[in-house]
């Protein structure tokens, strides 16, 4: 009778909590989209798992669709886990899940999860904040929901480092957006498949990044902290090579 919105962190599965974890072990049902990495569910010995996310050939469960089966599942067992990737709450959808069930009289419970906003460039060795370097940081959408009446993305940010997520299908349109705000020439880095074994780096300016291809799930970063990253990545180089 308790639904657990559970950030499953950036990918690499060892970034999950032990508190998710402990939420998975008693899960009578876990209900899941697509997770870069499956290895996270054999936490969840022997629960039920019910997938959610987009399936070959077929379109997206509706949000109701999706909000409907956490209602029923609620109602049903003791314990269940609705496993987001990254943190529940960012760009997830979390929050329409947290009141449609609260609405029913559900109890909710969150387990915050590393966020690839986040994660995916500390991993890398990116600093999101660098002191003398960059003071603030904006996360944003690169896709906003096309049924929306109205845009709510506004791209002139004050924020001297940003992060996009979904970022990658309207690159183009995205960058463009920045770049009447900044220079050209101003530092970007896409990072492919972060924390995983198969992680990219692509850098570049917000002048020539759209030319290089970037396969997803990838996240953007735009400001002056790419440049501290790289110089730190030579000198880290450098320094394997003495
Ligand atoms: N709730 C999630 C974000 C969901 S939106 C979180 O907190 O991380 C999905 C977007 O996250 C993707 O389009 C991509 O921009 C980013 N993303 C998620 N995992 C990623 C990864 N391993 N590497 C790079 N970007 C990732």
């Amino acid at each position: 009778m308790v639904v657990y919105l559970v950030g499953a962190g950036p990918g690499d599965p060892d970034l999950i909590t032990v508190k998710a974890i402990k939420a998975l072990k008693k899960a009578d049902v876990v209900i899941y989209d697509r997770l870069a990495n499956e290895e996270i569910l054999n936490h969840a010995e022997g629960a039920e798992l019910i997938y959610v996310g987009k399936k070959a050939g077929e379109h997206y469960k509706k949000q109701e669709e999706i909000n409907q089966i956490l209602i029923d599942q609620g109602q049903k067992h003791e314990n269940v886990v609705r496993l987001k990737g990254g943190d529940p709450f960012v760009f997830g959808r979390g929050g329409e899940e947290m009141l449609a069930l609260l609405e029913q009289g559900i109890i909710v419970e969150f387990i915050p999860g590393v966020t690839s906003a986040i994660g995916v460039p500390t991993s890398a060795g990116l600093p999101v904040t660098h002191r003398g370097v960059a003071t603030s940081l904006t996360v944003v959408t690169g896709h906003e929901d096309p049924t929306k009446p109205n845009k709510q993305v506004k791209w002139d940010f004050k924020a001297d480092t940003i992060i996009i997520l979904m970022g990658i299908g309207l690159l183009k349109e995205n960058i463009g957006e920045i770049m009447k705000h900044k220079a050209p020439e101003t530092p970007v880095c896409v990072i492919e498949n972060g924390t995983m074994s198969d992680q990219r780096i692509i850098t570049g300016t917000l002048e020539n990044i759209t030319e290089k291809h970037i396969n997803t799930p990838a996240l953007v970063i735009v400001g002056n902290v790419v440049d501290v990253f790289k110089e730190a990545l030579i000198k880290k180089s450098e320094h394997k090579k003495d």
